[in-house]
């Protein structure tokens, strides 16, 4: 079966029969007899590179193609693709020989020279050689006027300085842009999380939280700067503060409240405020009955009143929002509860149960990337697969939260 990227070549195979049909009929025009063995050369290799293609045999393609499109140095576009195609198929070195092979060439105009070294770039990045990259990058930034090629040299660069965790330079880049392309807010807000931890790491508290403060400046909904902040008043003791940047969360992203819940319940305990701790638990589940809302609660009345009193308020919680999470829970209870009274060991039943949810739950994601699908057992602020950021929540649902 063919593939996507012997699809792709097969295009790029049409295009340089395009090509050469195009240049050969002009030929005939102009000059009927001067090209005709070389056309009918380039004819065949073409040919020679198809039945490759057709064969799924798409080195030997490759070859060919490439051998034909040296001859016709006006095939610039083809080349390009050709390149990117290398790039697709992970052998970017063959695209950094086609791409320098082209920058070689005396008669390129400004444009095309620079889209060739935007493609050079990208193929650097490819093969994880950024300083090369980023050399082209700046080069080009520092020369051209075209506002297209500014904005993707610019956007590459940011991608790489992000790769090299070089967040105060990819934040210098974007901060121009941010004006005209809010979307980029996000991203830049969590560079700014990432200095803020290596500030407070550094020991630079005050530093840390200006980065936080303008974070939420520039993304009044990032979670993790709030998080971040909140944590820092803990540690400064003002623990009130801490509970009200907390209370923010479930405005700035809903599905983020299992996500604060430690924090929380950190800031209360610290305070020694467990009844203000319960109180905001109770009305963290009138908008919204999370399972780790629920178990939370449940382990503050266990631990208080005791397991039947928690197995009362889990019940009727679950009945309401049934979980697998929350059900596990109960389970617990009920076994606690059998010790308690003095039998020998649990039910039979109740251990089957158990086994089964555990089971059920073994292995099962908790979050997932609302960008691109990808799942995880803990949260991660970058998505490790689509490289967005912020786009990993707690799963929702009967099998989640
Ligand atoms: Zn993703």
């Amino acid at each position: 079966m063919l593939d996507a990227a012997l699809l792709g070549l097969l295009l790029v195979a049409i295009a340089i029969g395009y090509g050469l049909g195009y240049r050969q009929a002009g030929r005939r025009r102009h000059r009927p007899n001067s090209l005709a063995a070389s056309s009918q050369a380039l004819s065949r290799d073409y040919f020679v590179g198809l039945n490759y293609l057709l064969n799924e045999q798409p080195d030997e393609a490759i070859n060919t193609f490439i051998n034909v499109l040296a001859v016709n140095s006006d095939t610039v576009d083809t080349h390009i693709a050709l390149g990117k195609l290398f790039r697709a198929r992970g052998e970017a070195d063959k695209a950094v020989s086609i791409h320098q092979n082209l920058l070689a060439r005396p008669a390129l105009s400004q444009h095309t020279n620079e889209q060739i070294q935007l493609e050079l770039a990208r193929d650097f990045m490819a093969l994880g050689v950024h300083d090369r990259a980023q050399g082209l990058l700046t080069t080009l930034l520092e020369h051209s006027s075209d506002e297209h090629h500014r904005y993707t040299a610019k956007q590459l660069l940011v991608d790489l300085l992000e790769r090299e965790k070089a967040w105060q330079q990819a934040l210098d880049v974007i901060q121009p842009l941010l004006k005209q392309h809010p979307k980029m807010r996000r991203p830049a807000a969590h560079w700014l999380c990432e200095l803020a931890l290596e500030k407070i790491n550094e020991g630079s508290r005050a530093l840390a939280k200006k980065h936080l403060k303008k974070a939420l400046q520039l993304d009044d909904n990032c979670v993790r700067a709030t998080l971040l902040l909140a944590e820092l008043e803990v540690d400064n003791g003002h623990y009130a503060r801490a509970i009200e940047r907390l209370d923010n969360i479930p405005r700035q992203e809903i599905t983020h409240v299992p996500t604060m819940l430690p924090a929380l319940k950190h800031a209360y305990l610290r305070n020694n405020d467990e009844m203000g701790f319960e109180t905001h638990l109770y009305r963290l589940l009138e908008q919204t009955p999370y399972t780790s809302t629920i178990i939370e609660l449940g382990q503050l009345v266990h631990q208080r009143d005791g397991v039947d009193k928690a197995i009362e308020l889990i019940g009727d919680r679950l009945r309401a929002t049934p979980s697998l999470g929350g059900l596990d829970y109960l389970i617990d209870l009920y076994i606690e509860s059998q010790r308690l009274s003095g039998k020998p060991s649990p039910d039979t039943r109740l251990l089957l149960l158990k086994h089964h949810t555990n089971a059920l739950l073994l292995n099962r994601p908790s979050h997932r990337c609302q960008h691109c699908g990808f799942t995880s057992d803990a949260l991660q602020w970058q998505c490790p697969s689509c490289r967005y950021w912020g786009t990993i929540k707690p799963i929702i649902g009967v099998e989640g939260e």
